[in-house]
């Protein structure tokens, strides 16, 4: 059994993005770039399934520049046997990442294909439903639980009040949350290792899918400064507050 993963390289969720001063989007020239965090959660339920002799092979894949290679070149390190790198400058929304991945889905036929629930740059949550959508997949997305089963998996998601367990058929598109797992360190040696690992190039050309956008960013702007809060003796003072600005 076969599992597809999905990596996309991200500003490190530890970095304070700043927006560019004419609002036309972020300033990211040299800040630090990791593995989108759900991501790193997917590929390590991946090794983990292989660990266990559930899958016996994981292909990792990412979009977008050169330097994706980096997170790639992670997810070979952290188990996975192959990578497959989609590189284009061209900027990608969450429709036109989702019809690439189709297209890899559709020549590689994973049994499980897995992404995270969210990329935390755009924050869009889509390509996960996106893509099963395109593949006529099942889905289950947010992940807290996957438990493989000969031709069903068993997925685990947090809802609201409780969780919910879903039976899905295989192939099915899969989208991971933190309380997953806990991915594991990369170790030195492991990168070094990684790096006799296969890494495929494909163009979005060869793989002939149309991006053409139907989305633009506008702008983006900072969120307004919170004003300081004061320190109030009493209730009876807050509560004096509270009416004057009617709040109560
Ligand atoms: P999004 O719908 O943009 O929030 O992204 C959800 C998930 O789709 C991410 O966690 C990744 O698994 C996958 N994904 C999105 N963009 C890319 C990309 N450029 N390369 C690889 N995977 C991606």
């Amino acid at each position: 059994m076969k599992a597809l993963v999905a990596v996309k390289r991200v500003v490190d969720f530890n970095v304070k993005v700043r927006v560019k001063a004419d609002g036309s989007g972020l300033d990211i020239g040299n800040v630090k770039m990791s593995m989108n965090p759900f991501d790193e959660c997917a590929i390590e339920e991946a090794v983990r399934l292989k660990e266990v002799g559930k899958i016996n092979e994981i292909v990792a894949v990412s979009l977008g520049e050169k330097k994706c290679e980096d997170v790639l070149r992670t997810a070979l390190a952290m188990g996975a046997d192959r990578a497959i790198h989609v590189e284009t400058e061209e900027e990608l929304d969450s429709r036109a990442v989702s019809k690439i991945l189709q297209k890899i889905v559709e020549k590689e036929q994973p049994q499980i294909i897995l992404l995270g629930k969210q990329a935390i740059d755009d924050d869009a949550n889509q390509t996960a439903q996106r893509l099963a959508a395109l593949l006529n997949a099942p889905q289950a997305t947010f992940a807290s639980k996957v438990e493989v089963n000969n031709d069903e998996v068993l997925v685990t998601r947090e809802i609201d009040g409780g969780v919910e367990t879903l039976a899905l058929k295989l192939p099915a598109v899969i989208s991971a949350d933190l309380r997953l797992n806990e991915p594991r360190f990369v170790k030195l040696p492991n990168l070094m290792a990684a790096k006799k690992k296969t890494l495929e190039k494909q163009s979005i050309e060869d793989l002939n899918v149309d991006i053409s956008g139907s989305l633009k960013m506008v702008s983006v702007a900072e969120p307004k400064a919170r004003q300081a809060g004061v320190r109030v003796a009493n209730v009876s003072e807050l509560i004096e507050k509270l009416a004057a600005a009617n709040a109560i």
